[in-house]
Formats: C-alpha cells, sequence, structure tokens
C-alpha cells in the first residue's frame, strides 16, 4: 500500500501553498470570519477571492477548462481543497452548493443554453445559488415536499416555503425542487428549476444561527411567475436529479482538514499558556486527549483519502462517502469539545471579547459543529445509507 502522492500531485500542493501565500488579504485574518459567520466586510472579500480562485480556474477545478474550470484530477482536487482549508481561505459553503451541487446538476441534466448561460459563470465566481429543498414539513423526508410549480401557458407559477436557504440573501439564483404533478406518487412528482432570486413574488426572511449570525432564511414564493425554460432536466424526474446531485463527489476533505486547523489551535495555546503554575501541554489528561484528537484526524483524512482514489481509478463512492461525512463531522464535535477543555473558560468568550483567544476560533468551531452532520444529509440518514447501500441490511 502506497500513501504517498506523486512528485506532480506534490508541486502541484506547492503552487497552491505558494499561491495562497499572496492571495488571501491580510484583512481577512483580522475578521472574525469563518463559517457560517459573514460580516458584509468579509462576505465581500471572499466573493473577491473566488474570483481570483475562478480566474485559475480553481474555482470549479473539476470542470473542464473549455467551462471555466481546470479539468484537475480527483486527487488534486483534494489536494486543493485540503490547502484551501488549511490556510483558513475565504471560500464557504455558497461555493460548494453552487459549484458541486448545482453546478455539476446542470452539466448533467441541463439544456445546452443552461449549460452555456450558467456553468461559465459559475466558474468564474460571478453567480452564486441558494438551495431550496428543505420546507417546514420536509427534511429528511424531503420526497414530502410541497411547494408547487403549476404550468400556466409559457410560465411556470411557483408557489410554496422553503426554510434553511443558506446565503438565499445574497445568491442570484435559487435550485429549487417543486411539485409538478400533485397527482403522482412521491418520488416521481417534481422537478427542479432554476429560479432568479430577483424574481417578483420572492420574500426572504432572515434566520439567525446559533453563533448567532445571519446565515440561513425562510424563502416565500407567492405566484412567482417564471419562464417554462427554467425547468432543469425532464419534468417529475426532480427526485432522481436531486438525488444525484447529493451524490456528486463528496469526500469530506474540509472538515477532516477543518478539524486539523482546530488541532493546531490546541496545540499552539497549550505549548504556551499555563493552568494551576504548570503548561498546560505538561498536563497528563491534556496530552492524552491532544494525542487522541491527532490520531482521530489521520483516520478522517485517510476516509477521505479514500474516496478520492476510488472516483480516481474510476469508481464511484456511495457508502463510504457517508462513513467519512458522519466520521469527519463527530470528530468536529469531539475536538471542539476537547478544544473547550484545554482553554478553560477562555473557550467560551465569543469575538470581540477583550480576553477571546485569537479570532474565538475555539468558540465559533464548538457552537458551529452542532450543525454539521445536519445540514444536506443528517448523520442519521447517512447512517441508514451506509446500512442499505454498504452493508445490505434491509430498507426498514
Ligand atoms: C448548516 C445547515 C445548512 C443548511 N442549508 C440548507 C440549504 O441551503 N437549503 C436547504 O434546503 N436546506 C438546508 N438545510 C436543512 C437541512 O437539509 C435539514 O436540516 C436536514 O435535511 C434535516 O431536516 P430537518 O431539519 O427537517 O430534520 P428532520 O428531518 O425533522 O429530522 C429530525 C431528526 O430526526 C432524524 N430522522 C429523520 N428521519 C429519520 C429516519 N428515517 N431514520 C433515522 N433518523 C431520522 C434526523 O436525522 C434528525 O436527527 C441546512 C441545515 C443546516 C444545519
Amino acid at each position: 500500500m502506497d500513501f504517498k502522492f506523486s512528485a506532480e500531485e506534490e508541486a502541484f500542493r506547492g503552487e497552491v501553498k505558494a499561491w495562497l501565500k499572496t492571495a488571501i488579504p491580510q484583512r481577512w485574518r483580522e475578521l472574525p470570519t469563518g463559517f457560517w459567520q459573514e460580516t458584509e466586510e468579509s462576505w465581500k472579500i471572499s466573493r473577491e477571492f473566488q474570483k481570483k480562485l475562478g480566474d485559475k480556474g480553481w474555482l470549479a477545478p473539476a470542470y473542464p477548462a473549455e467551462m471555466g474550470g481546470a479539468g484537475l484530477g480527483h486527487i488534486k482536487r483534494l489536494i486543493l481543497a485540503e490547502e484551501l482549508t488549511y490556510s483558513d481561505a475565504p471560500v464557504s459553503i455558497e461555493t460548494e452548493i453552487t459549484v458541486n451541487w448545482v453546478g455539476m446538476a446542470l452539466q448533467h441534466f441541463g439544456s445546452e443554453e443552461q449549460k452555456k448561460d450558467y456553468i461559465p459563470r459559475i466558474a468564474k465566481g460571478d453567480i452564486i445559488f441558494c438551495l431550496g429543498y428543505s420546507e417546514p414539513n420536509a427534511g429528511s423526508d424531503l420526497a414530502s415536499l410541497q411547494t408547487r410549480a403549476t404550468e400556466q401557458g409559457d410560465n411556470y407559477i411557483i408557489n410554496g416555503q422553503k426554510i434553511w436557504c443558506s446565503y438565499a440573501h445574497y445568491a442570484d439564483y435559487c435550485w429549487l425542487g417543486a411539485v409538478t404533478d400533485p397527482e403522482a406518487p412521491k418520488h416521481r412528482n417534481m422537478s427542479m428549476f432554476v429560479i432568479d432570486m430577483k424574481s417578483p413574488g420572492i420574500t426572504i426572511r432572515p434566520l439567525i444561527n446559533v453563533i448567532g449570525c445571519h446565515s440561513f432564511n425562510e424563502v416565500f414564493f407567492d405566484d412567482v411567475r417564471i419562464p417554462k425554460d427554467s425547468l432543469v432536466g425532464q419534468k417529475n424526474n426532480g427526485w432522481f436529479q436531486l438525488a444525484m446531485a447529493l451524490d456528486f463527489e463528496r469526500s469530506g476533505v474540509q472538515t477532516a482538514a477543518w478539524n486539523k486547523l482546530i488541532l493546531d489551535h490546541m496545540i499552539r495555546y497549550a505549548k504556551t499558556n499555563k493552568r494551576n503554575g504548570k503548561l498546560i501541554s505538561e498536563d497528563p489528561i491534556m496530552r492524552s486527549l491532544i494525542a487522541e484528537m491527532a490520531i482521530e484526524i489521520e483516520v478522517a483524512r485517510m476516509l477521505c483519502y479514500r474516496i478520492a482514489w476510488i472516483y480516481s481509478k474510476g469508481g464511484h463512492s456511495n457508502y463510504e462517502s457517508s462513513q467519512a461525512m458522519i466520521f469527519g463531522s463527530e470528530l468536529l464535535r469531539r475536538i471542539s469539545d476537547a478544544g473547550m477543555r484545554v482553554l478553560g473558560q477562555y473557550g467560551q468568550l465569543a469575538f470581540g471579547s477583550p480576553r477571546a483567544i485569537g479570532n474565538a476560533e475555539m468558540f465559533r468551531s464548538y457552537l458551529a459543529s452542532l450543525s454539521i452532520g445536519v445540514g444536506g444529509v443528517t448523520n442519521e440518514i447517512q447512517r441508514n445509507l451506509i446500512a442499505m447501500r454498504g452493508l445490505g441490511l434491509p430498507r426498514k
């Protein structure tokens, strides 16, 4: 078994690292940035940075060059994702949503016109999408969604409500699932649409996340009129398209790399701060805790590398992605909890508090870790997928 990257891959890592040294603005480091904690200023920096990535083809590295990507293989994409996270670069979940979910689905199911219109703009970082999946009564059981798209002449008329739409208040378009045949059984009654968020009849209402910031929204559609060519793929085939979009390569390596960032904060703090007159790094309980986390990070990394490797050999990962996502997200909770123990009461101080440690990374990570493992597909549902697809257990 050879765990080494090739010389070419290592050279690519070097190139990414060198580029990131100068591409990330210093101001970014001074802001209370991080998952789901944007300010007007940090959002602006993040958008500009993503355009820089887009110019290099690295925003959508998997897309072919003629569509604005870099046509990178799976291993180089993993390396790029790791280095972006290690350097705490200004990229966020809206990039993942736009590039990897919506963009990939459009490439698979979109018409030629839709591809020409959206894909290059996605790859350049010119537009972003929000996901219109969840509804107040349809989360894990997404097939119960009730938002309706009714044909009327050359249009569809959209009525309904979506919830938890990350960054809908910034998004240019919504990737929306809506019922197009209310008489048909679940899983064969809905279709996917691209909707301009400036369309009349759309109301966006903020929902404040656990960190106290505005990242989620409720989105209401009241008689929103959209042209018929906003439909993507086949009518009433939306469930299949949506499920496939959830399955596009998900190595989850960003979460594993994020765990490593948190561990590095812990180690730095433990080496330079004292409790009860002794360096925290000399405390046997804290040392053992940190060592345990380091082992688990290696496990998380290997689970993610396996997925990139499967794809690089022409395979398709399925339950393996679920394994990596569950382990990585639950590790973030364990590691943030460990971080709180290492930092003690200072860990609870939010950004802006004079005694907060660094940019209050541990505080934010602790709170944010609660929702990793819920967004997208919950860990319970992922466990069900492993049971069915990986272990051959019955559906119920
Ligand atoms: C950070 C974050 C970002 C999000 N962004 C978006 C977004 O941009 N767009 C969007 O549409 N949605 C978004 N969501 C919503 C997310 O997709 C849903 O929260 C998720 O699908 C779960 O749905 P629910 O909240 O309705 O919980 P429910 O489905 O009601 O589940 C409640 C609990 O029951 C468990 N459960 C449910 N069914 C089963 C089952 N069959 N077996 C075992 N356990 C089960 C769940 O795992 C969960 O623990 C986001 C959520 C988070 C946390």
